[in-house]
């Protein structure tokens, strides 16, 4: 199906130029000083292709709709068709409206998705909107192999050897655009291992910096997890203040940030401090519970030495008995082949 990839590529360029067009419009004022409100300059939306989808259900169909065939505009993901009472599919209108829109482009930054923020809480009939929303899965676009920006920072990776992993596009671009080019976002979708193997390619180094929230702290874990077993170095940031990466850097400045990365702690500290904080009670079933939240982490550390002074460094700052945890980690470690 060379055909309908080829026509996919070339839909979504023209949807890109479409939205890029339409943020210039009078339409998109709103949207213009959303966007300078969030400290997005022009030199950004150029860098990044930023868009606008507008309000009218029918108008980017009417434009694509001569250069394209009925089955690319169908497969594309960004029309919806109302289904007519014989079962067949109807007219198609526009599936992204009154939103900012980020083109996700593939690793020659192409674009073959997109993610649209909206700009308002709720809709002309006063619903709330979700506020992010995205490209379904098409001939083009896997959630899952895919990462924001890595078109842009692929080469930044290989040469600083480290890749910065955050949440969400907003705080791709502005941290991108502060000067640390080897960022990529994870698009707030679940990190996989596909994406591992991406990052593999140009580094073994990761650093993360997720959201200050249970969302976030849920990813980083994940993600330690996921990187460990490929055998990447993982460090974490901790942002304070309670802000993410976005608008820590519009808040407090590149170098408060830069100083953030420099301090960010190696991946056994941070999960001994995670399960300090989670169970902090110095009680045995308060213990148990901080070593078996520890112990499918350092299972996953590849050599005994690792393992045993991870398990050292836990015993003595959650104050459990080394010779207890250490047996448990022996047993966990048994079970590896
Ligand atoms: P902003 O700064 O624009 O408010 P954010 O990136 O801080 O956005 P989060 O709520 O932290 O937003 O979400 C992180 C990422 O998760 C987003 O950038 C987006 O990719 C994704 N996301 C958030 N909400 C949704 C949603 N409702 N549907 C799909 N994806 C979402
Ligand atoms: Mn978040
Ligand atoms: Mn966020
Ligand atoms: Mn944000």
């Amino acid at each position: 199906e060379a055909g309908i990839r080829r026509q996919l590529m070339d839909l979504h360029e023209g949807a890109t130029q479409y939205f890029e067009g339409m943020l210039k419009s009078p339409e998109a004022a709103r949207a213009r000083e959303y966007l300078t409100g969030r400290g997005v300059t022009p030199e950004t939306i150029k860098t990044f292709r930023i868009g606008y989808a507008p309000e009218s259900f029918n108008d980017m169909r009417e434009r694509l709709q001569p250069h394209f065939s009925e089955d690319a505009l169908r497969q594309s993901g960004l029309f919806s068709a109302k289904e007519e009472a014989d079962g067949r599919q109807g007219q198609m209108y526009a599936k992204f409206r009154r939103r900012i829109m980020f083109p996700i482009m593939n690793e020659a930054g192409k674009p073959i998705a997109f993610t649209g923020r909206a700009i308002e809480e709720n809709d002309e009939k006063g619903r709330p909107v979700a506020k992010y929303f995205n490209s379904p899965e098409t001939p083009l676009y896997t959630k899952g192999q895919v990462l924001f920006n890595l078109d842009k920072a692929k080469s930044a990776i290989k040469t600083n050897d480290f890749v910065l992993l955050v949440e969400g596009q907003m705080d791709c671009i502005s941290v991108y655009m502060a000067g640390v080019h080897s960022v990529v976002a994870t698009s707030g979708t679940a990190f996989t291992e596909m994406q591992v193997r991406q990052l593999a390619r140009f580094t073994h180094r990761a650093v993360l910096n997720f959201d200050p929230d249970n969302a976030g702290r849920a990813a980083a874990e994940k993600s330690i997890a996921l990187l460990t077993e490929e055998d990447f170095e993982v460090k974490i940031v901790t942002l304070e203040g309670g802000l993410d990466p976005d608008r820590y850097v519009k808040e407090r400045g590149i170098q408060a940030y830069l100083a953030a990365l420099r301090g960010a702690v190696r991946y056994a500290d941070y999960l001994i401090e995670r399960a300090r904080q989670e169970f902090p009670a110095r009680t045995a079933e308060s213990n148990v519970k901080a070593m078996n939240y520890l112990l499918p982490h350092i299972r996953r550390m590849p050599n005994a030495l690792q393992r045993n002074s991870f398990a050292l460094d836990a015993a003595q700052k959650l104050g459990i008995d080394s010779g207890i945890l250490l047996q448990e980690v022996k047993q966990a470690a048994a079970g590896r082949v």
